[in-house]
């Protein structure tokens, strides 16, 4: 018998929802069983949101003048002064040295995490949340508490939830704008009161989450960042969901620190940044062109996720047994179960697949405590799509 070797309890301990439940679909597709993919939030996925010709252009140039080596650490200075001048125009002063480029959102989390946590130290993050603000902190001896979004009042921040749990160990209070999973958009006021919130604890800082900001449907969404004079706020932002391009692996962090407090842990973010080498090079200037050329081809690609999120919705209401918010952005619907004898919403999305061949991502992977009972649907798909993906969930539920 072969002693096998311990999966260290970190890796151990992750979970990513969204991707974790596409292995039993995995599994009936190599069955020859056709299924509906509503878990990942990928509009490349799906008919009608092709990533704009002008970036794959530019990216294709790129390739072509062999610009395939190593960038600096940091991003391409081109894409930096981009980048900067986008937040600048948001209402708060960026420059080219406050921002650093990733590969993605996701690994600028990972840095953040690595530079700021400690043993005992805490994230503030909104339940329910996007699944990586729970499952990296304990990497770093660090825990996640959610806050309460408030399902009854359109997800929006429970902020007596926040002030009890708010205390000197939190080092990151999270804002997730639009969020992701419950399509709630923080108003001005809001905002101002998290960033009133995070005043009284000096070693906190705001992680503002803004990569679905361009699909702001009720016209009141504001950058965190432009809202704190003091407060120091880092803004996260990327190519994967306005731009259309996940899978270029593309993001950013723009650091708002108007005191300098944050000095000495900026230059642990870049000793990290400098030991991960740098960004896709290419990619970086498929990016670029999407920043700086006309964007007036994202009112069609706006245009036809409304409609999409509009069809679920009226499709949701006409279904006993499920009920959802009105999502204020983003593209998903976060669906209550309105069964009250439901055991465990995983349950319940497993069994849609088997029996149904639907795939959607269980409420409880995005919070234990606050998703639970529900689940995320993905509305992208063209209509035709997410009519047969409802005609089922409707043989599902018997109705
Ligand atoms: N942040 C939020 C709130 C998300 O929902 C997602 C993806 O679904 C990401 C970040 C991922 O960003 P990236 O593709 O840049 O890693």
């Amino acid at each position: 018998m072969v002693e096998k070797i311990d999966v260290s309890a970190r890796a151990a301990a992750i979970e990513y929802a969204i991707r974790d439940v596409v292995v039993p679909a995995m599994k009936l597709e190599s069955k020859g069983h056709e299924i509906i993919r509503l878990n990942v939030g990928d509009p490349l996925a799906f008919e009608g949101l092709p990533t704009p010709v002008h970036m794959i252009e530019a990216y294709k140039r790129a390739l072509d003048s062999q610009d395939n080596g190593y960038g600096p650490s940091y991003g391409i200075p081109r894409l930096r002064q981009a980048i900067a001048a986008a937040e600048t125009a948001k209402g708060w002063p960026c420059s080219e040295e406050d921002v650093y480029v990733t590969h993605g959102v996701t690994e600028a989390l990972q840095i953040i995490f690595a530079a700021f946590l400690e043993d005992g130290t805490k994230v503030l993050a909104p339940g329910p949340h996007y699944p990586p603000y729970m499952a990296y902190p304990q990497m770093y001896g660090a825990t996640t508490v959610e806050y309460r979004l408030d399902q009854n009042d359109g997800w929006r921040i429970d902020f007596d939830d926040i002030r009890s749990k708010m205390d000197n160990s939190v080092r990151l209070l999270v804002l997730i704008n639009p969020n992701n999973p419950t399509g709630n958009v923080a108003t001005s006021s809001e905002i101002d009161q998290l960033i009133e919130i995070a005043r009284d604890y000096p070693k906190c800082t705001i992680i503002a989450d803004e990569i679905y900001d361009g699909l702001d449907f009720t016209g009141e969404l504001c950058s965190a960042a432009a809202r704190s004079n003091d407060v120091p706020v880092i803004v996260l932002n990327g190519v994967s969901k306005v731009y259309f391009a996940p899978g270029w692996r593309i993001g950013y962090m723009a650091w708002h620190d108007p005191d300098g407090r944050l000095s000495l842990v900026r230059d642990g973010v870049e000793r990290l940044l400098r030991s991960r080498l740098c960004a896709s090079t290419p990619a970086q200037h498929g990016y670029l062109a999407g920043l700086t050329d006309e964007h007036g081809w994202l009112e069609g690609h706006r245009e036809r996720i409304k409609q999409r999120l509009e069809y679920c919705i009226s499709r949701i209401e006409g279904i006993d047994g499920l009920e959802c918010e009105v999502p204020g952005g983003a593209f998903y619907l976060f669906v209550k179960i309105a069964d009250e004898g439901i055991k465990s919403d995983k349950q319940w999305v497993l069994d849609l697949l088997h029996q149904h061949h639907v795939l959607v991502v269980h409420g409880s992977g995005f919070s234990p405590e606050f998703g639970k009972s529900h689940f995320r649907m993905v509305c992208l798909p063209p209509e035709d799509v997410l009519s047969e993906a409802f005609d089922r969930i409707e043989s599902f539920l018997g109705v």
